[in-house]
């Protein structure tokens, strides 16, 4: 079987506040996750960056866990275990910058409460992070069917697939 890897790369969204670049481990996981069967569920999970010169690079996702609650059309994960994966990962070195999930349309677009929920973890955590980042991962393949927004404390800002 071809892997992924062969087929995706790493793919750069810009927005006029910077630039986010996922890792193809991480586009590999929205690829598989997306709710391509009538029955399949939403998923989702954190996201988490290293820094670099004007860019954000997500090189981890984590995926559904145990403590999930999971349907078609809700996603609502397992905040202990979240907070137990920031910690974890910072000590790999890697930067909580937000969430992701799926939605069963082809071309996604966030709900409010997508929206305001994101919005509320920026007010809410401590962090020194210029903003957060929100996926939401739909049916139609890359770069199409992933939607990519800069999350601010009360502001959103949807980021572009970067071509180079
Ligand atoms: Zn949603």
């Amino acid at each position: 079987m071809p892997s992924l890897r062969e087929t995706v790369v790493t793919l750069c969204f810009r927005s006029s506040f910077g630039i986010v670049q996922f890792a193809d481990n991480v586009l590999e996981i929205f690829q598989k996750s997306r709710q391509l069967k009538p029955w399949a569920k939403e998923a989702g999970g954190q996201l988490f960056c290293r820094f670099a010169e004007g860019k954000v690079l997500v090189e981890w996702a984590t995926r559904p866990g145990q403590g999930d609650k999971r349907s078609r059309y809700f996603f609502w994960p397992n905040r202990p275990k979240e907070q137990k994966d920031i910690n974890g990962q910072f000590e790999q070195g890697l930067h909580y910058i937000g969430d992701w999930h799926t939605h069963p349309e082809p071309i996604p677009k966030p709900s409010g409460e997508d929206i305001g929920k994101m919005q509320a973890i920026y007010r809410e955590s401590i962090h020194s992070l210029k903003y957060m980042i929100l996926v939401v991962v739909g049916r139609e393949k890359i770069p199409e069917g992933l939607w990519v927004g800069f999350i601010f404390r009360k502001s959103t800002v949807k980021a572009t697939p970067l071509i180079e």
